[in-house]
């Protein structure tokens, strides 16, 4: 059976109290743009047409998570049908195992969530995206200065790092400065300093547009499968064991 829950798409900011009510068939695309328009911040992740419906109850990771927070970090409050048609509010204090739950516990586990209550925070007049791409052959040296870069630089900055497939494939690093270019540059230099940049593109937009590191005239290529991850890895050779026996490697 499939609920669909895509007709629950209101979006109700409360600007004094810095809070806003969404219904849960939004994607966060909307969210981000709707709030952006009225000078507030919600967090996202990297793709607009993700559902906050999952996206909040996996935690929801994205490039302002080291200034506001997670998703999941910045929900205050949800309502919830359980199995048996009963709705549920669940917040700090009330049902607070399942507030808990739902903040990274996964979604479709413990009923339909129907609505959530998000706090916001201001959003500022001006953002600065950036990406910056090398050689796939500097890997290994990109990879490395960006570990120790990306989780100490000023928190309003949040990078990704994408390692394409090797053959065709290259590194990129893209992201959100909140605040200016002349900063923005001087915050990136460690790691636009290193290798061979192919292409490093840093632009001032209006919050509104930069909103979802919007790099203008530069769609991002999508194509074939990709594997997300929030880690830092240890770098480390190996040479890969394969037994095609074996279910588990
Ligand atoms: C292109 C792409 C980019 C992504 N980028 C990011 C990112 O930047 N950051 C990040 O954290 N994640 C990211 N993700 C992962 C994404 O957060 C998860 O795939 C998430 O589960 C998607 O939620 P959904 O509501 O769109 O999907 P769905 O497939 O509809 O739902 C996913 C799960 O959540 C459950 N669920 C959804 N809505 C509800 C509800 N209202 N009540 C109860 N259960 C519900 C579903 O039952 C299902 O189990 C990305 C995924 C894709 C495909």
């Amino acid at each position: 059976m499939v609920i669909d829950v895509s007709d629950l798409n209101s979006i109700k900011l409360d600007k004094k109290n810095g809070t806003v009510v969404v219904g849960t068939g939004n994607r966060v695309g909307r969210i981000a743009n709707t709030l952006a328009r009225q000078g507030f911040i919600a967090p996202f992740g990297d793709s607009p047409t993700v559902g906050i419906g999952g996206i909040t109850l996996g935690g929801g990771i994205g490039p302002l998570q080291r200034s506001i927070g997670l998703i999941s970090d910045n929900l205050l409050e949800v309502e919830m049908v359980d199995a048996k048609g009963k709705v549920i509010r669940a917040n700090k204090n009330c049902n607070s195992d399942l507030f808990w739950a739902s903040r990274g516990g996964g979604g479709g586990n413990f009923g339909v969530y129907t609505k959530y209550k998000f706090k916001v925070h201001r959003a500022p007049a001006k953002a600065t995206v950036f990406r910056i791409t090398w050689p796939w052959n500097q890997l290994e040296k990109v990879l490395k200065v960006w570990q120790k870069w990306a989780p100490s630089v000023n928190f309003k900055l949040g990078s990704e790092l994408t390692i394409g497939p090797k053959k065709g494939g290259n590194v990129s690093m893209e992201g959100l400065f909140l605040g200016y270019k002349t900063e923005a540059l001087r915050l990136l230099k460690p790691i636009t300093s290193v290798g061979t940049p192919t292409t490093s593109i840093i632009r001032l937009l209006a919050y509104i547009v930069g909103s979802y590191i919007n790099v203008p005239d530069q769609g991002i290529k999508n194509s074939g499968q990709v594997y997300y991850g929030a880690n830092y890895v240890r770098l480390r050779r190996v040479k890969a064991k394969y037994d095609p026996k074996k279910c588990v490697q």
